[in-house]
Formats: C-alpha cells, structure tokens, sequence
C-alpha cells in the first residue's frame, strides 16, 4: 500500500501523503518506486524510440520559407539541403528530413529534429548524454539552417526546450495489456474513460525511419481503465504515456490529446475512490464513465 511520496524542495525534504497517488510522470517513476511491473521497448530487444530536443528559432522570413515550398513541394522537409549538408560533414542529426512548424509568432518555427539513439530517459547518465548530444546538434542544425534554408539566412535561436523528450520509457504492466490489435481493430472496452483517433507512430529505433500506422479513417479506439492500474498496486493510479500497453499501442497513445484525457480519468478515478473510500481498482466504472461523459469527456465509439 503505497503511502506517498518524498518530495526534494527549497524548503528541504517533505513528505506528501495521500490515500489515492497518481503516477503522471510519463516514466512510471512512482510505479517503480512501489515496486510495479513494467516493460520497455520493442517486443525483440527492448529498444525504445529516439529521443529529441525541441528548438525554436525566429527571425525566420516565414514568407519565403513558404514560397520556396510551394515552388518545390517535394522538398517540403528540405531533403536535398540535408543530403548536401551531411555529405560535407554540416549536418550531424541521424535523421533524413528536417521537421518544424510555425507557431503563433509571425518570424518563428519550432524544430523537430534533432534526434539520439539508444539512450533510457529512466537512467541519469543516459539522460545527461541525450542533453549534451542534442544540444550539440542544435548548433550544426543553427548553422545549417542559416547557410542552407531559404527565408532562414537572419534566424536566431530563440528557445531551446528545457530538457531533451523522451518518447517512450517505462510501460506498466496492468490489469489489462493494451495491444496493436486493439488500436488498429479500433477496439471498444465496456470500462472505456478516452478514445484515441492517433495513428501508431513509431521512430525508429535503430534508423531513420518514421513508422506511421494508421487507425481506419474517422474511427478511434478505447482505452480501458484497466490500462490505469498498475498490478499487484492497490492505490495507485497510472496517466499519460507510460500506462499498460505494448511498444506498438504506446506509439499511438503517447502523444498529448490521449494524455491529457487519460490524466482527466485518472483523477476523476481517484475522486471518487477517496469518496467512496475504495481501492482504485474497485472504484464503480460505470459512475466514472458518466463523470467523465458530464465532464464533456469523449469515452465511447469514435467522434
Ligand atoms: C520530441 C517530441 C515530440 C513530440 N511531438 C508531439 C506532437 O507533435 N504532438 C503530440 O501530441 N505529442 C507529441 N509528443 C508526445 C508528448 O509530448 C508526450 O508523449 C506527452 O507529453 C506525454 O505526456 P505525459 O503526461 O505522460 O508525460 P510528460 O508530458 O512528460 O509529463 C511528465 C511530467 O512529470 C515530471 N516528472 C517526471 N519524472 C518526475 C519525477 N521523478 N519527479 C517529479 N516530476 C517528474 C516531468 O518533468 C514532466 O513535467 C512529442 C514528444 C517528444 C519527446
């Protein structure tokens, strides 16, 4: 029975306590530190995805940038800029494409593109190295953008995010295993609290490649309350990335909107666990379910 957990702050060390914890941590740290099964990675060799560290830079001639694509559609990802690069050593990024976006500010774009292999966002040394590596890139990227990349020639960095992402870690392992099968057969679940409409998006782990799995067209599929409770763990609820499901179902429900709706359940679930003073694995699905539809949650059968 979990109690709570011990909290490093400006004020020293505290303890929070609590009858219901929620793991939202993306690792499953709090699961683990309780002593939860877990997996990670690929069902052949555990590997785990890439991680990558956002950037922003401004100053970006957003209109010529656009010009450009619309003259050269097929180099949408400036490719061939990133082959040339690579051949004389100016563009480091094991990644075969270069990924941003525009964000509100008019001269900005966010970059999607530095990337670092075989490294555990759970394990500090590993962590450390993904900071160093990525930032590294950040630099050559800086530089290639500026020498390459129409409308880029007078961009800045702007923003650097403040720590490397990890795209999969830990999975715990819980009352049920969400499967491929059940994200691609958009399977529905009688303790449904999210649906999720994500294609399985998987980058590769070893490669360049971007493994992109799609749900049928306008379908979603559930995603069980089961999936939320780590076994062998009355009284801890598990949100976000790292909940029970395999490498290949995980590379759907990693991204934010399932997240966030998982993290809606998750609390509501513990609500009501404290009030009705149950464990979380017996708290009455149906009176979360119709919380969360009240709630303005999507918990059933598609959009
Ligand atoms: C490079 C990259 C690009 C992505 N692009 C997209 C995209 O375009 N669209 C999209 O929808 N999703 C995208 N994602 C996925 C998405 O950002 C995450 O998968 C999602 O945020 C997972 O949410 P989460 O709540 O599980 O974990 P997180 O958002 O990671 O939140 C976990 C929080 O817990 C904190 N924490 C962790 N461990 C501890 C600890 N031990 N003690 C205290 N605090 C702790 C962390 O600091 C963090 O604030 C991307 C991810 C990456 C890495």
């Amino acid at each position: 029975m979990a109690k709570g957990v011990i909290i490093e702050t400006k004020s020293g060390r505290m303890a929070v306590t609590a009858s219901v914890l929620i793991d939202a941590t993306g690792d499953g740290d709090v699961a683990n530190f309780l002593g939860a099964p877990w997996e990670k990675g690929s069902e052949k060799g555990g590997l785990m995805q890439p991680a990558t560290l956002f950037f922003r830079l401004s100053g970006v001639d957003r209109k010529a940038v656009d010009r450009y694509i619309s003259e050269h559609p097929e180099e949408r990802h400036f490719k061939t800029f990133a082959k040339v690069a690579k051949e004389l050593g100016e563009f480091i990024p094991s990644k075969h494409d270069v990924l941003f976006f525009y964000t509100p500010r008019s001269d900005e774009v966010a970059v999607n593109t530095t990337r670092i292999h075989n490294v555990d966002g759970t394990n500090v040394f590993d962590r450390t190295k993904a900071e160093i590596e990525t930032r590294r890139q950040v630099r050559t990227l800086v530089h290639f953008f500026k020498k390459y990349v129409p409308g880029f020639q007078n961009c800045y960095l702007s923003n650097t995010a403040p720590e490397v992402g990890f795209r999969e870690t830990r999975r715990i392992i819980g009352d049920y295993i969400l499967t491929k099968e059940d994200v691609l057969n958009v399977h529905q679940f009688h303790d449904n609290i999210a649906q999720c409409a994500y294609m399985i998006d998987i980058h590769d782990p070893t490669g360049t490649q971007l493994f992109y799995t799609p749900v049928p067209e306008g379908k979603s599929y559930g995603i069980p309350y089961r999936c939320l409770l780590p076994k062998n763990i009355d009284n801890l609820i598990v949100a976000g990335r790292c909940i029970s499901a395999t490498h290949e179902a995980q590379g759907s429900l990693r991204v934010m909107p399932p997240s966030f709706n998982i993290g809606q359940a998750a609390g509501t679930a513990a609500a009501i666990a404290v009030i009705d003073q149950v464990k979380a694995r017996d708290v009455n699905v149906a009176k979360l379910r119709k919380m969360l539809a009240e709630q303005g949650q999507v918990i059933d059968g598609g959009f």
